[in-house]
């Protein structure tokens, strides 16, 4: 009989179900058992009202929050029966992280802020910083890596952010609200990198974002409400200016009910 090869999803999460203040008189539950599967090279935005759970799913998909119930696979590791220091490595060897206030340390150059996951694993100094200048170079800060963070714009920071996230070259990156700090255009430039990333080098990415122009850059929307997914929608053969309008049509049905006529 031929064997079927099946493609592992690189993550999975089974009947995830967060909730806050458990036990307490303001116990709250964000997330109803979700269940959610992304495939290699995949690029996924999260949207969402506010308060619809979106930085909750994120967090509890990424090792950053541990669920209150079900399962989390990464790379088909399940990540609930792990130690807090396994869990350390672990993101080191299969986690990128991209977040809206960068999280650069300003005392730090721009260089070292990119090595950083490299220091705290076993890299040879040599090594380091060929990576470092390689990554630098494909984002187009190259110039800046001897500067404080502070001394460059927010777009700059912002690859930075991105140059650190990918240089463990993670199986899966997650970002929440990655542009939330940036002008428009920085932000498209930022989006186009993102998606030569995820078609070029096959990084796969889960991205919250509530601009629709920022999410028309992914291959597959998951809209969130209430602490569940209420709709999705694949990209496919649309143009990217159709699947914006498409987008944008899910996401403004939050603004129908305010309308008087
Ligand atoms: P979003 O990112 O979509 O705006 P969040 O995931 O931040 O939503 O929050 C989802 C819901 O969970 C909200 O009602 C929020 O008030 C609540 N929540 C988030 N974090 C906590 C927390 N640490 N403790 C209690 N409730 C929380
Ligand atoms: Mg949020």
């Amino acid at each position: 009989m031929a064997e079927e090869k099946e493609i592992r999803p690189v993550l999975e999460a089974k009947n995830l179900k967060k909730v806050y203040g458990l036990n307490t008189r303001n116990e709250f539950e964000a997330l109803h058992k979700i269940n959610f599967k992304v495939m290699p090279g995949e690029f996924v935005g999260v949207m969402g009202p506010s308060g619809s759970g979106k930085s909750t799913f994120i967090n509890n998909i990424s090792t950053i929050d541990r669920p209150t119930e079900g399962r989390v696979y990464i790379n088909g590791k399940d990540v609930q029966t792990m130690s807090e220091q396994e869990i350390g490595h672990f993101r080191h060897d299969n986690l990128g992280f991209i977040f809206q206030y960068f999280n650069l340390l300003k005392t730090h150059t721009m260089y070292e802020n990119i090595a950083m996951p490299l220091a705290l694993g076993k890299t040879d100094p040599k090594d380091i910083q060929e990576r470092v200048e390689a990554v630098a170079k494909e984002l187009n800060i190259f110039e800046l890596l001897n500067k404080k963070p502070l001394e460059c714009s927010g777009g700059q920071r912002q690859r930075a952010a991105i140059a650190r996230a990918l240089i463990n070259n993670p199986t899966l990156i997650v970002a929440d609200e990655p542009t939330g700090n940036l002008d428009s255009a920085n932000s498209n430039s930022l989006m186009k990198l993102l998606r030569k990333l995820n078609q070029e080098k096959g990084v796969t990415v889960v991205m919250v974002s509530h601009d629709p122009l920022v999410v028309s850059y992914t291959t597959r929307l998951v809209y969130l409400r209430d602490g569940n997914i209420e709709k999705e929608l694949i990209r496919g053969d649309m143009n990217q200016k159709e699947y914006f309008r498409a987008i944008t049509d899910i996401s403004s049905v939050e603004s129908e009910g305010v309308f008087e006529i």
